[in-house]
């Protein structure tokens, strides 16, 4: 498979290069020249087949013509080692729980799937990927991004990985899911804001130095190896529904922030999976929102909320949906604005609604949200039309979120014994100042 950039001034890429450089040349993001539908026959069985070998047909018709089918095999069934239920909470709105993997988040799919692609691509040893010694990743973090990497990451051999995140500013729960790991791992404590952190990362990618020094790499979310492979839950989703025989008027709703996880559920839809119609759920950022009422796209500073995963206000893949819909410039952009409203609507909720909705949910259902899935099940209630059956995602485990979720609901809720095991760990981490000459001095001695 080929790959373009959205900004259509960089060299048409392979996927190896696609994923080893994360983001083109022009700095667009990397999109495949095709979609392949999948064969009528897999949609007619799709609901007698397991997670892990529905997600394989679904990896193949995206990875297949790059990847060896045995190899791609293991990597599908080793990222895929947990699973993700479809939860009924009252009729006709299912949760589908995509919190069960290693970090409680759904971004750990991603991570994992593309640390063994990488892995793989290293092994097979092309000259893109391949160094005299290890692949460096390096990230930024302000919270949930750099757990999922740095335990997707964990243990695989001839990558190290340098979390980055800002000292006093991520949750304690968060910070020990990345500072407790040793091994390939290092968390790096920088002096700053989670901003400082970027910076660095940024730097460190243009010094040339740095570079001949070492093989650097980033593990953003942009990257086609880490938000494809999200596509996987949707198919699974709906072979759940269609074994329930509530799949023919299906909507899925995807709580959203830089708008990876929707955009492979769309890359779905373009494969041929019979979703009826989606929706965006964003908590008070709401630029994506915003485009959908006028067809304006008005990137704003970021606000803090409840959801704070979502707390985004340029998101990366905005490029990649309106490219998508566009077929790369072909439609002009209202045209492009008509056939994204025609499949895509949005929703925004403030802080306020989203405690409201926690507290009405659990009271009426018993079922505990935390303040992403509430933005997802509260657009269903919304939005929900006579017929149609919904699945919003739930995106994290509410234990995540302990503090807030135990205070609006007034509970207690028990913390997962993996996320028990991360806080028992003995913190590690390197102390930094945010000024790079001295991340880059800390980089060249390793
Ligand atoms: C990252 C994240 C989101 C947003 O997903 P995008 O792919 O950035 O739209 C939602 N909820 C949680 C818990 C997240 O960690």
């Amino acid at each position: 498979m080929k790959y373009y950039s959205t900004n259509g001034q960089a060299p048409i890429a392979d996927l190896e290069k696609a994923v080893v450089k994360g983001l083109a040349e022009d700095r667009g993001l990397y999109m495949p020249k095709e979609i392949y539908k999948l064969p009528k026959q897999f949609f007619d069985d799709i609901q007698t087949m397991k997670f892990q070998d529905i997600a394989y047909n679904v990896a193949s018709n995206f990875f297949g013509d790059d990847v060896d089918g045995d190899a791609l095999q293991d990597i599908v069934y080793d990222t895929l080692s947990f699973d993700c239920p479809v939860v009924k909470v009252e009729k006709n709105i299912y949760a589908l729980e995509l919190f069960h993997g290693p970090t409680l988040a759904f971004k750990d799919v991603g991570a994992r799937f593309m640390a063994r692609l990488l892995q793989y691509f290293i092994k097979r040893g092309s000259s893109k990927a391949r160094s005299n010694g290890t692949v460096n990743v390096l990230v930024a973090t302000s919270g949930d991004t750099g757990s999922a990497v740095a335990n997707g990451f964990l243990g695989v051999e001839g990558i190290h990985v340098y979390v980055l995140y800002p000292k006093g500013k991520v949750s304690p729960i968060q910070e020990c899911q990345f500072t407790t790991l040793g091994k390939n791992i290092t968390a790096i404590e920088v002096d700053g804001v989670f901003d400082d952190c970027q910076a660095l990362v940024k730097s460190a990618f243009m010094d040339k130095e740095l570079n001949k020094h070492m093989k650097l790499t980033s593990a953003n979310s942009i990257n086609v190896a880490r938000f494809l492979p999200q596509a996987f839950y949707y198919f699974n989703a709906f072979a759940r529904m269609k074994a329930l025989k509530k799949a023919d008027e299906l909507v899925m709703c995807v709580p959203s922030g830089n708008f990876g996880n929707i955009c492979s559920a769309l890359f779905g839809h373009e494969m041929g999976l019979p979703i009826k119609r989606f929706i965006a759920a964003n908590n008070a950022n709401d630029v994506f929102y915003q485009y959908l009422q006028t067809g304006r796209y008005e990137p704003k500073s970021s606000i803090q909320t409840l959801a704070n995963a979502m707390d985004v206000g340029d998101p990366s893949n905005f490029a990649r949906i309106i490219n998508l819909y566009s077929q790369n410039n072909q439609f002009t952009p209202e045209a492009t604005h008509h056939r994204i409203t025609n499949l895509i609507s949005g929703s925004t909720y403030s802080d306020y609604h989203i405690a409201e909705t926690m507290r009405q949910c659990y009271n009426k259902t018993g079922y505990v949200l935390d303040p992403h899935g509430a933005c997802g099940y509260q657009a269903l209630k919304d939005g929900l039309k006579p017929g149609e059956v919904g699945v919003f995602c739930e995106t994290a485990h509410p234990a995540k979120f302990k503090e807030k979720v135990d205070d609006i609901l007034g509970i207690d809720i028990e913390i997962p014994a993996r996320l028990k095991a991360f806080m028992e760990g003995e913190k590690q981490s390197v102390e930094m100042t945010k000024e790079f000459a001295d991340f880059k001095v800390y980089l060249m001695q390793q």
